[in-house]
């Protein structure tokens, strides 16, 4: 079968993988220039700051056991962070990718067809193909199957003309994040590499340049508060670094203000109110859909959601 996935983070790289093992020619396509997604990784003066996901962690021995199965051994290693404050599920570090995150995402996607920078702007059936259309319209070909690993509203706008899907997918809800990357002078008066609720507004500090590979010196990612992040979402990334710094310089005082080197906005960055099931499929539509959405808010919930698909759709 001809299969197409849609988007190429956690879900759809190993989405991609597990069409491809069970026989299926598959096209993976994502918006952005790379892979990844929330796992991204920007280079930065020959380094790496990774302004997604800054690291994950494997609760289950499953998830471990793939990654080591699949992964390249340059490209990851354990990274248990000192972390201060509380930890949620999802702030847990085991492991990170070297030299960036989203080597890992690159290193499972292997000699899969990838195709960067095309945003999928519909989804047509016609007797029992798919035909995809790109930004400026353009058929870009048929497929007997697609897969969407989308976050929920990205991939509602996708499937909203078939009913019975969409009204499930509007059930899940997402938050978004603000997060600035900043460089110091010094290192801060912390030893943790973790900060969680370091102060008001911010719900983490990363130490980036802490992480093997990274290749710059006191890099670190302010990660704002959901509660925050929806305050001031639509303002520009260069008026939101300047607060997330002034929220750095007032509450650790810094020997000196922190430089900012880029704000970025997660407009879909975490899972409020997960589906509440492991996938969506239409046997009838051949059409799937995955994502750390459907069962949570992390890296593994997004492999464990599309490994659970793929197995539906091979039986
Ligand atoms: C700041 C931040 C910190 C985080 N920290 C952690 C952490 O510490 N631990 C942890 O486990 N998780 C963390 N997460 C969450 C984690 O990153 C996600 O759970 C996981 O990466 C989701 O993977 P996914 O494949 O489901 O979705 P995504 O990674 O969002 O992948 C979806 C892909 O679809 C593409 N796409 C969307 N629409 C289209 C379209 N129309 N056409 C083509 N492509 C499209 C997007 O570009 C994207 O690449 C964090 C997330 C953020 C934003």
């Amino acid at each position: 079968m001809r299969a197409a996935v849609i988007g190429a983070g956690m879900a759809g790289v190993t989405m991609a993988r597990q069409l491809v093992a069970q026989g299926n020619a598959v096209t993976l396509f994502d918006k952005s220039k790379g892979t990844g997604g929330r796992m991204s990784s920007r280079s930065w003066q020959g380094g790496w700051i990774d302004h997604g996901a800054p690291y994950f962690a494997a609760r289950s021995d499953e998830f471990a056991g793939y990654l080591q199965r699949h992964l390249a051994p340059e490209v990851w290693r354990s990274w248990q962070a000192q972390i201060s404050g509380t930890p949620n599920q999802d702030e847990l570090a085991d492991y990170i990718g070297i030299p960036r995150n989203s080597s890992i995402t690159r290193s499972l996607l292997g000699a899969i067809n990838f195709q960067p920078s095309t945003r999928i702007a519909g989804l047509e059936r016609e007797g029992n193909s798919w035909l995809l259309f790109n930004d400026g319209e353009s058929l870009l070909g048929r497929w007997d199957l697609v897969v969407i690993t989308a976050p929920a509203p990205q991939t509602y706008v996708l499937v909203r003309d078939f009913h019975e899907i969409a009204e499930q997918v509007k059930k899940a809800q997402m938050e978004p994040c603000w997060v600035a990357a900043v460089q110091l002078s010094e290192p801060l008066n912390e030893t943790a590499e973790v900060m969680i609720d370091p102060v008001a507004g911010l719900r983490r500090i990363v130490a980036n340049s802490a992480k093997p590979g990274r290749n710059n010196k006191n890099v670190y990612l302010l990660q704002a508060t959901a509660d925050w992040s929806q305050g001031h979402l639509e303002e520009t990334p260069e008026m939101v670094g300047a607060k997330l710094c002034e929220l750095l310089l007032q509450g650790l005082c810094p020997a000196t203000p922190p430089q900012l080197l880029f704000a970025h906005r997660w407009r879909y960055a975490f899972t409020k109110t997960p589906l509440g099931k492991g996938f969506l499929w239409s046997q009838g539509l051949q059409l799937g859909i995955c994502g750390d959405w459907c069962i949570g808010r992390t890296v593994e919930d997004a492999w464990a959601s599309a490994m659970a698909l793929a197995e539906q759709i091979s039986n």
